[in-house]
């Protein structure tokens, strides 16, 4: 089964960037699909219009049967959002964060709270858990963000650079999570320029340079990271 469908996709911002042109792929339900790309090459705006929150100039996008583009809300009630360099709210603390996106996600509060102290523990968040976001360190408050994504198991997930700025320790513990979270069925799109984590993580890459997908690739079909690696490099400077 397909989860999702972008069927030439072309979006140019109003400064005149085309940021995205002409882009069409698939990716199957229960897939783990790596976008990867030097920076600038478009995958947060493919992100955003994946979750319908740029309008395109042309082409279709679904997402679980949704229109992106009309039914960009429904899409965003069903699936999981990590953005890139983003911060939890900073007038709460991770605990009423959680909350809130219980209220949000609708979990139920028991339910809420198991979750809520396993990943706590998880991510050695325990002693932060009372102290406001915005006094929390850069990877804290992204431990925050990416438990926050996950609380309501969405079947599909986009995550964004989720390990930036979190020690190698908990970036085995997330890479952990994220196996298992896939395992169970589920679909992870991960946008990242860290080749090595893409390779160790997902099914099938998807290279996007330019605004365009370049190639897409089976992880198992890849004799060694150079193929991709040459691709990346080929076409732009790789920030590893
Ligand atoms: P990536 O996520 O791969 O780093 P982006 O999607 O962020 O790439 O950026 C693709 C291109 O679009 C870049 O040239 C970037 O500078 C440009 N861009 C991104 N967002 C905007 C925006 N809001 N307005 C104008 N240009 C943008």
């Amino acid at each position: 089964m397909v989860d999702i469908n972008v069927n030439k996709i072309s979006k140019t911002y109003t400064n005149g960037t085309k940021a995205l042109e002409d882009v069409s792929f698939e990716i199957d339900s229960g897939e783990f699909y790596g976008l990867i790309g030097v920076n600038g090459a478009g995958k947060t705006t493919l992100i955003n219009a994946l979750t319908g929150q740029i309008k395109l100039d042309s082409g279709e996008i679904s997402v679980l049967g949704f229109d992106a583009s009309t039914e960009g809300e429904k899409v965003r009630a069903n699936v999981g959002i990590l953005p890139e360099k983003e911060s939890p709210l900073s007038f709460m603390t991770p605990e009423e964060y959680f909350d809130f996106i219980g209220d949000v996600r609708g979990i139920e509060q028991k339910e809420l709270n198991k979750k809520v102290n396993s990943w706590a523990e998880r991510l050695d968040l325990v002693d932060e858990m009372d102290s406001m976001n915005r006094h929390l360190s850069r990877g804290q408050q992204q431990k925050v963000l990416f438990a926050g994504t996950f609380l309501h198991e969405p079947e599909v997930v986009f995550i964004d650079e989720p390990l930036a700025n979190l020690d190698p320790i908990i970036q085995e513990e997330l890479k952990d999570y994220l196996r298992e979270y896939n395992n169970k069925g589920n679909t992870i799109i991960l946008s990242t320029h860290h080749l090595e984590v893409a390779t160790e993580l997902c099914e099938k890459l998807g290279v996007m340079n330019n605004g365009t997908m370049i190639g897409e690739h089976n992880v198992e079909d890849l004799d060694s990271h150079d193929d991709i690696r040459e691709l990346l490099t080929n076409n732009g400077d790789l920030d590893e």
